[in-house]
């Protein structure tokens, strides 16, 4: 485990000489320390990535040779994966199997990068002109600094995320993971280093949001900023942002629906209604946690998804078996306590609510199910981000759709029904970025990431991550064998 932050190639101490507890939400236990990060590291890490795009070889690289060392990062992630997972268990809660695939994931972002980054050589395009004399061209190059903020909830993969489409179009970084989960990210350093990414090329801070988050935010160095977050941290970032007018792209918070149409299967509704709320202790931006239910169903889907929500396994995220790991932290599970006691004065509990008895000793939360709120209950529009899901009845597709699409946030959105027309015409209605017909939450490298409305800016992964970091310039030529003779007439 790393114990300093990362600057031009080195592991190095803060300037503040301070730090930071990082603790294990399982037992409340600290277990680690990472540098509180403040103004001068960052100013120290924007400066060497400066220098780093201004005269390393880095942005002048081909893809090619590019590809090679992030291909080299996703091999070394994925050699460590074990290592790294348990570590990630331990910093974030989350069960095993599930660390494990947010790692297998993580590879597999740097190798896909790592194939973009070489279709971007001799990716020119050829742009035709209305006027005779002239052609003309449209290349991509790197935008420069980039400063990436992210959150705890997938903590090495939301840093991948940024890092690796950034390094793939040839811009330079610094990363500035959530203080609440340090830890694997400081490992990307050690990572590059052996890939043989250039020095300077990728910055690692550790430190809170206030004392290295707004610096990184507000540096004349940094030309674009990419956040994941909550929305009163991406408005703020935003208008910071707006002084310098820094290219920013945001993915921030949601309150996603899910459209259960009778024609569903119970067994198959249920199955993702948990995937989509109880999965990574529901601390997922996207997680499905309005369910609308078609009203000849409601009543036996409720009771069925009752059952099955009180036999998850809760506990430690190392035991086998477990599928509900603890919150991110005591102030996280103070959160959600707090929505669930909000909750049983706006609706029905029907089941769940409380501290799971034995598990006392860590930020452990049961799954929590409610029914049968009014259209304003806060519990119904308000991101809770836990594992507590709504679930509200409806008579016809039209008022289903009115019912999803009345939220100020726009991320993601779900439609189960044995209709697969009138499932695609639902998915069509919904306005929300990231929209899954009969499932929930299954989340690919390859397609789109990111939110309507007050949900976010932009777009991550696939081809729309790595447009995030490029920037397209035109490249004009006039045929100089003819006269232009504007002002020098012949
Ligand atoms: P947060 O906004 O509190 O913190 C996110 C990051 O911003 C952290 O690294 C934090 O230190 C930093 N930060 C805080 N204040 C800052 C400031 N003034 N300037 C610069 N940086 C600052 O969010 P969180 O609690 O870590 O994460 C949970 C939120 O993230 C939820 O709302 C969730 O929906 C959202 N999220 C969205 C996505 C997505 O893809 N849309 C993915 C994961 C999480």
């Amino acid at each position: 485990m790393k114990d300093q932050i990362f600057i031009d190639g080195a592991y190095c101490a803060s300037a503040s000489g301070e730090f930071f507890d990082v603790v294990d939400p399982a037992d409340r236990k600290v277990f680690h320390h990472v540098p509180r990060g403040i103004a001068a590291d960052i100013d120290r890490a924007v400066v060497a990535a400066r220098r780093a795009f201004e005269e390393g070889p880095w942005p002048r690289m081909s893809g090619a040779e590019r590809a090679g060392v992030l291909r080299r990062m996703g091999d070394e992630i994925a050699a460590r994966t074990d290592e790294l997972a348990r570590l990630e268990v331990r910093d974030n809660g989350k069960p095993l199997p599930e660390a494990v695939w947010d790692i297998e994931d993580t590879a597999g972002v740097f190798h896909f990068y790592a194939d973009l980054a070489e279709g971007l050589d001799g990716a020119e395009q050829a742009i035709t002109l209305g006027m005779d004399g002239f052609t003309s061209k449209a290349v991509k190059e790197p935008i420069g600094v980039a400063g990436a903020i992210i959150p705890w909830n997938f903590p090495m993969l939301m840093a991948s995320w940024k890092v690796a489409p950034a390094l793939a179009a040839g811009c330079t970084i610094v990363l500035k993971p959530s203080e609440l989960t340090p830890c694997t990210a400081l490992e990307l350093g050690e990572i590059a280093n052996k890939a043989g990414l250039p020095y300077g090329v990728l910055n690692i801070v550790t430190g809170y949001g206030d004392e290295a988050g707004q610096p990184l935010t507000e540096h004349p160095g940094v030309d674009k900023l990419a956040f994941t977050g909550s929305i009163p941290t991406g408005s703020r970032i935003m208008a910071t942002a707006a002084r310098d007018i820094k290219a920013v792209s945001l993915e921030l918070g949601g309150k996603s629906p899910m459209v259960i149409f009778a024609d569903t299967p119970l067994d198959e509704a249920v199955e993702w209604i948990m995937f989509g709320i109880f999965w990574n202790q529901g601390e997922v931006c996207s997680a499905t946690s309005r369910v609308l239910v078609e009203a000849p169903i409601y009543d036996a889907l409720i009771a069925r998804l009752a059952e099955e929500a009180r036999k998850i396994k809760i506990g430690h995220g190392l035991e086998e078996g477990v599928l509900l790991g603890p919150l991110v932290s005591q102030g996280q599970l103070e959160k959600v306590l707090a929505w669930i006691e909000t909750g049983k004065a706006e609706a029905r509990l029907v089941c769940g609510g409380g501290v799971p008895k034995g598990l006392e000793g860590g930020c452990y939360i049961e799954p929590t199910i409610f029914a049968d709120m009014g259209k304003d209950a806060r519990i119904w529009t308000e991101e809770i981000f836990g594992p507590v899901v709504c679930v509200k009845p409806f008579d016809t597709e039209a008022e289903a759709i009115r019912m999803a699409n009345n939220s100020r946030f726009g991320l993601g959105a779900a439609v189960m029904s044995a209709d697969l027309d009138r499932a695609e015409r639902v998915a069509r209605a919904f306005r929300a970025g990231i929209v899954w017909i009969n499932c929930s939450q299954p989340t690919f490298t390859e397609a789109p990431w990111g939110g309507y409305k007050q949900s976010g800016i932009g777009r991550e992964l696939g081809e729309w991550g790595l447009n995030n970091y490029l920037e397209t310039k035109q490249i004009t030529s006039f045929d100089r064998s003819r006269p232009w003779g504007w002002y020098l007439k012949e």
